[in-house]
């Protein structure tokens, strides 16, 4: 067994591709790309996809670059928008994608927090329903946001500052 970097989730060790700036193991990369597979192919699962990507995102920080620190920053605004903010997941998606095209702009990292959450991919994965596996993203979101909760105003000072939500 090996403990992902990024999550910790104890999954058996492979050899396999990560992704360049979601910093994992081989085998939580793997798991989560059968996972959105699933999700992508069953309408019945798709509901939380957004959601599950952003959880992802921010349980597995990658290097200090524009690119990856992009990348956390609007993953963390979407996640702040459905639970603070009661976005629809895809609305949440949407609304950053079009903030970043709209202002390019630059963010700092962020220090990642030394505990991730108590959920991850590895219970996720295993839902045998969409209800189930809606109930679990939701508890995946809560359980990262709390985790990054040192960080949650900035998070929430970026969307008052890109006009994502009203000052
Ligand atoms: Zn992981």
């Amino acid at each position: 067994m090996e403990s992902c970097v990024g999550c910790g989730a104890e999954l058996m060790a492979m050899e396999g591709p990560t992704h360049p700036f979601m910093r994992s193991s081989a085998a939580c990369w793997n798991l989560f790309g059968i996972f959105m597979a699933k999700e992508y192919s069953e309408p019945a699962y798709r509901e939380s996809s957004a959601l599950a990507v952003d959880c992802y995102a921010v349980q597995h920080p990658g290097p200090d670059n524009r690119r990856a620190n992009q990348w956390m920053a609007t993953r963390l605004m979407s996640l702040c928008l459905v639970l603070e903010y009661s976005f629809e997941q895809n609305q949440a998606s949407a609304a950053v994608s079009e903030m970043i095209r709209q202002f390019h702009p630059v963010f700092d990292r962020l220090q990642p927090p030394a505990d991730r959450g108590h959920v991850t991919i590895q219970n996720v994965a295993v839902a045998q329903t969409p209800v189930a596996q809606r109930q679990w993203v939701q508890q995946w979101a809560e359980s990262c946001w709390q985790a990054w909760r040192p960080h949650a105003d900035q998070v929430r000072h970026w969307l008052r500052e890109y006009k994502l939500v009203r000052a």
